[in-house]
This record gives C-alpha cells, structure tokens and sequence, in this order.
C-alpha cells in the first residue's frame, strides 16, 4: 500500500528530463498517486542535448514513465501565467482522473539569475518572472482549492519557493522578489483553507542541480569570465553539506508534505538547501 494510493496530484512545470518537476511526478506516482503531467509547451529545438539524445517529449515522457509504475498519468500543455489554460488542466483532470486531492506548485522561471543588477533589467523580463513564478503560483491556487473546497476532503498544496525567497539574493532580478512573494501566498491561502482541511505549504530549495540552477551558473560565469564548471564548484563550497541537491531529495520533501503524515503541518516554508539557511 502506497501512502497517496487513491490520490490524484497535479504537478506543474514538469516536463523536463533533468527538472525537480519530474522527480516529484514520479516520486508521488512511486508512493500512489495518479499525476496530471503538466508543462508549457516548448519546441523540440530548443531542448537540451540531454534532452534530445533521450529522445524525450516533455511531459508525455513523465507521464509514460508514470504509467510503466502502474499508475493512471496524463500529460497536458499548461501555461501557468494564462489562468484560462489553468481552469482547462483542472477541468481536464478531473474528467480524466476523477478528482483532485494534491497540487504541487512547481513551474518556475529565472531569467536573468547570475547576471542582472535591478537598474539593468528589461521591464518585460521583470514581468515575466513575476507572472511565472508568482501570478502562476496565484492561478493553480485558486482554480485548485474551489474544487478541494467542493470536494469536501481535504487537500495538500505545496508550492516552491527558493532559498532566494527566503534570503535576499544579489543579480537575481525578479526571481528573490516573487519567490518570497510565494512563501506569503502560501501562509495567507494556508489559514485560508484550513477550515477545509487543506494543508499549504511551501518547500525552499537550495542549489539543485538541474538545467535552471545551470542557466545561473553560466550567465554568473559569462558575467565575471570564468568557467561554468569553477563557478558551479564555488557554490558548493559554500554549501554546508557541500554540494548540491539531487532533485530527487526535493520530491522527498514534497512527498512526505502532501502526505498524511504532515496531516498538522500547514503554512510552513521547508529549507532543503544543505545547511545554508537556518530560519
Ligand atoms: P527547470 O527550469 O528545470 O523547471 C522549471 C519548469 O517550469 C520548466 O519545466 C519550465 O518549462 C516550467 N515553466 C516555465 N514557465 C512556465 C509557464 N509559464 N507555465 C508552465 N511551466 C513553466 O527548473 P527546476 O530547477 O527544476 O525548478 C523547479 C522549481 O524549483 C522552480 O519553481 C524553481 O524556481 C525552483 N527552484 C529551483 C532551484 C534549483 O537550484 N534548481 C532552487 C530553488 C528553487
């Protein structure tokens, strides 16, 4: 018996092979759950190379793999910034999976991370952080918890912040704003939704290695000349645990918080970032 067997969880921004997005689908399919797949849309040129040697598809690849785990998957294009496209993957989920009990908020965008002080910014590319990261966070919430409400049993919702929303974080544009923004929806949808026995919580991942912690890596490195490979190597020294974290060690916390077994915890930010913060 799984713990979620019988649930049935939206994951958002999960079609990447190397994403955190997928190993949350795939580690709440490994423990149960039925997973609405979803992930913008993006052309197959633009893929990574590790991407392209797999032969990956976006989410429908994620939904396969869910599928090979004996669990019911469906891959769907979602842009979270389009509340209409948003109100469809609720629609479609409940259609297809019957209900909805878990939604993990993880669709996330650094633009500029590494690279841009304040006064150096595109007004677009502060506003399309701002959309993705916190407006997108704002429309799964709210088409999620009407249907949690009208369900009547309960629900877990978790959303991911970042460690640079919960320290402030130089040249990172929009991204430290908004994803602060995210640990304040979370603790005002948590008291929200307690009535209803929705749980809400937030997880703030440190470095973690994967194609948006690369983008900062590299834009960091093109800023200040030096090798991706030198500045990817500086971050960990300065991670207590010293390295970064696998995106599988981020599913895990996501996993036990929508599990029963976080039943009592609500509006709580979880740090799962080596040691860097402790607050
Ligand atoms: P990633 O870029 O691999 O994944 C983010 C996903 O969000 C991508 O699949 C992307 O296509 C999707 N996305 C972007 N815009 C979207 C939109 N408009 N609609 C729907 N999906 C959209 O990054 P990741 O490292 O796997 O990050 C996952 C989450 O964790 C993000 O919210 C990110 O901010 C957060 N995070 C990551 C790190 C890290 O070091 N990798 C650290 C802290 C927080």
């Amino acid at each position: 018996m799984g713990q979620l067997d019988g649930k049935v969880a939206i994951v958002t921004g999960a079609g990447r092979l190397r994403g955190i997005g997928r190993a949350i689908a795939l580690r709440l399919a490994q423990v149960g759950a039925d997973v609405a797949v979803t992930a913008v849309a993006r052309p197959q040129e633009r893929f990574p190379e590790a991407e392209r040697q797999a032969g990956w598809r976006g989410a429908e690849s994620v939904a396969e793999e869910i599928r090979a785990l004996g669990r019911r998957a469906l891959a769907l294009d979602v842009d979270v910034t389009d509340g209409a496209q948003v109100r469809a993957m609720v629609d479609k989920t409940l259609e297809e999976l019957g209900r909805i009990d878990i939604l993990a908020n993880n669709a996330g965008l650094a633009l500029v991370a590494g690279k841009k002080a304040l006064w150096e910014l595109e007004d677009d590319e502060w506003s399309r952080e701002v959309d993705v990261n916190l407006n997108g966070v704002y429309h799964c919430c709210k088409a999620v918890a009407e249907v949690l409400i009208r369900q009547g049993e309960g629900g877990k919702i978790v959303n991911l912040s970042s460690m640079a929303g919960r320290l402030g974080q130089a040249r990172y544009g929009a991204y430290t704003p908004s994803k602060f923004g995210v640990v304040g929806l979370t603790q005002m949808l948590a008291l929200e939704l307690a009535p209803y026995k929705v749980n809400v919580n937030c997880v703030a991942p440190g470095s973690t290695d994967t194609d948006m912690m690369d983008g900062t890596f590299r834009r960091t490195g093109e800023r200040m000349g030096i090798p991706f490979e030198m500045v990817k190597q500086g971050v960990s020294r300065f991670i207590p645990l010293g390295r970064q974290a696998d995106p599988s060690e981020i599913a895990a916390v996501v996993a036990f918080l929508v599990s029963p077994r976080a039943d009592y915890i609500t509006g709580q930010c979880i740090n799962v970032d080596g040691g860097v913060a402790m607050l």
